[in-house]
């Protein structure tokens, strides 16, 4: 069985073709800068790149591209489109309309186009990309996987706002979280890899990467997670300030005479790593800037982990204990002096990194990296959001 996963952002389309048999990825590319001059097409299969500058007005010519690509007689992986047995889309914001993965139907999108202004960046994209792929495989089953859905199971007390119960009922504003995927994926492999029941564990997840997010999962549930309405909260990040005093926003938007869409925009777009040291949002260039002495780029390092820290100490607490973190995306999985910056001093709560083992990680697979008297257990486990895509496909579209 195949299922193809789409990633559609405003201009962009992410896919991966995925063989459900052995859970590899047959084709994986992107279409970049649809709707702009210069598109650009890269199809990766065989071991082999093959990137095009081919016009794409639109997602609709997007998938027709993809699905050419995959059939192709010479660098295709399938011989017809027939064999991709589902789609998964990504859907970054559901809402409470959506609280599990949900097939595509003419009530769904209906209801998908009602919340779009939940994630307004990236909601009306996957609609897009639904629509594409529909009129390319009207009759092929689709479902729509959520970022927010693994943290339905937050508590009451956990989710909510401390606004007017009202506005919580007429508007639903009150936390969703993000990554969900990632968080599921990874506390599930966590539990695999240690040998126990996941209804046993009490494991705090952190997905640090561009956007970062650290959840505190409990037998397998979402108890609370960093992001909130949006994913604009939670921990200082590449491009966004995570937690801000509502108040100082206000501030500087008078000061600055921006009203609240530019004042979003900036808060997304300008601040965290970026704002505060002026240099980058890519960690990589911040530990060169901070090693060469900018001392702004080390303040900016310094809040990240700082930030991180404080969560999970949160968390350790939430979860009456903990018996294992986990590191994963591009930061977690990449980078030991976040991993060690993050950790430091925590031997309090059981929490020992091995310096030698973390500054030592293998890229690509599970490792433990804690020290042999660390009570809990320290992971950093690659994620895979498409593949947790293609199982709910699968699932939500009874196709086992
Ligand atoms: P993601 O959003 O998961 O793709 O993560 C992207 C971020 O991961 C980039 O902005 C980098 O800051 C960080 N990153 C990727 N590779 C490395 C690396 N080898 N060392 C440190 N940071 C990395």
């Amino acid at each position: 069985m195949k299922i193809l996963v789409i990633n559609s952002g405003s201009s962009s389309l992410k896919y991966q073709l995925i063989d459900m048999e052995t859970e590899s990825v047959l084709a994986k590319g992107l279409c970049e800068r649809i709707g702009i001059a210069n598109s650009n097409f890269v199809y990766k299969a065989h071991g082999q790149t093959v990137e095009q500058q081919i016009d794409m007005p639109d997602h609709k010519v997007a998938v027709k591209l993809v699905l050419d690509k995959l059939t192709d007689k010479d660098v295709g992986v399938i011989a017809s489109m027939s064999e991709i047995d589902g789609v998964g889309h990504r859907v970054v914001a559901s809402g409470e309309a959506f609280k599990k993965p949900t097939l595509v139907t003419p009530e769904t999108m209906r209801v998908m186009e009602e919340i779009k202004d939940l994630a307004p960046l990236h909601n009306p994209a996957a609609i897009v990309g639904v629509k594409a792929c529909l009129s390319q495989m009207p009759d092929t089953p689709m479902v729509l996987v959520f970022d927010t859905c693994f943290h339905f199971t937050m508590p009451d007390y956990a989710y909510m706002y401390a606004i007017d119960y009202a506005h919580y009922e007429k508007y639903k504003i009150r936390r969703y979280g993000a990554h969900g995927t990632s968080h599921k994926y990874v506390a599930e492999e966590a539990a695999k890899y240690l040998g126990k029941p996941i209804e046993d564990l009490k494991i705090i997840t952190c997905h640090l990467g561009n956007g970062s997010s650290i959840s505190a999962v409990k037998g397998g549930k979402c108890i609370d997670t960093s992001m909130g309405f949006t994913p604009l909260a939670g921990v200082p990040m590449g491009t966004r300030s995570g937690d801000i005093d509502f108040a100082a926003a206000e501030y500087l938007a008078k000061k600055e005479n921006m009203d609240v869409s530019q004042t979003l925009a900036y808060l997304n777009k300008k601040c965290g790593m970026l704002g505060v040291s002026g240099v980058s949002s890519d960690f990589r260039d911040l530990s060169a800037a901070a090693d060469g002495g900018n001392d702004r780029a080390r303040l900016a390092l310094d809040m990240f982990a700082y930030a991180t820290k404080k969560y999970i100490g949160a968390y350790a607490a939430a979860l009456d204990g903990v018996d294992a973190i986990v590191f994963t995306a591009g930061i977690g999985e990449n980078d030991d002096r976040v991993r060690a910056g993050v950790l430091a001093n925590m031997d309090y709560l059981g929490v020992k990194l091995d310096a030698d083992k973390n500054s030592h990680c293998p890229r690509g697979v599970i490792a433990e990296i804690q020290a042999a008297d660390s009570a809990v257990k320290i992971l950093v486990i690659p994620t895979n959001e498409e593949l947790v895509i293609a199982r709910e496909t699968v699932r939500e579209a009874n196709l086992a």
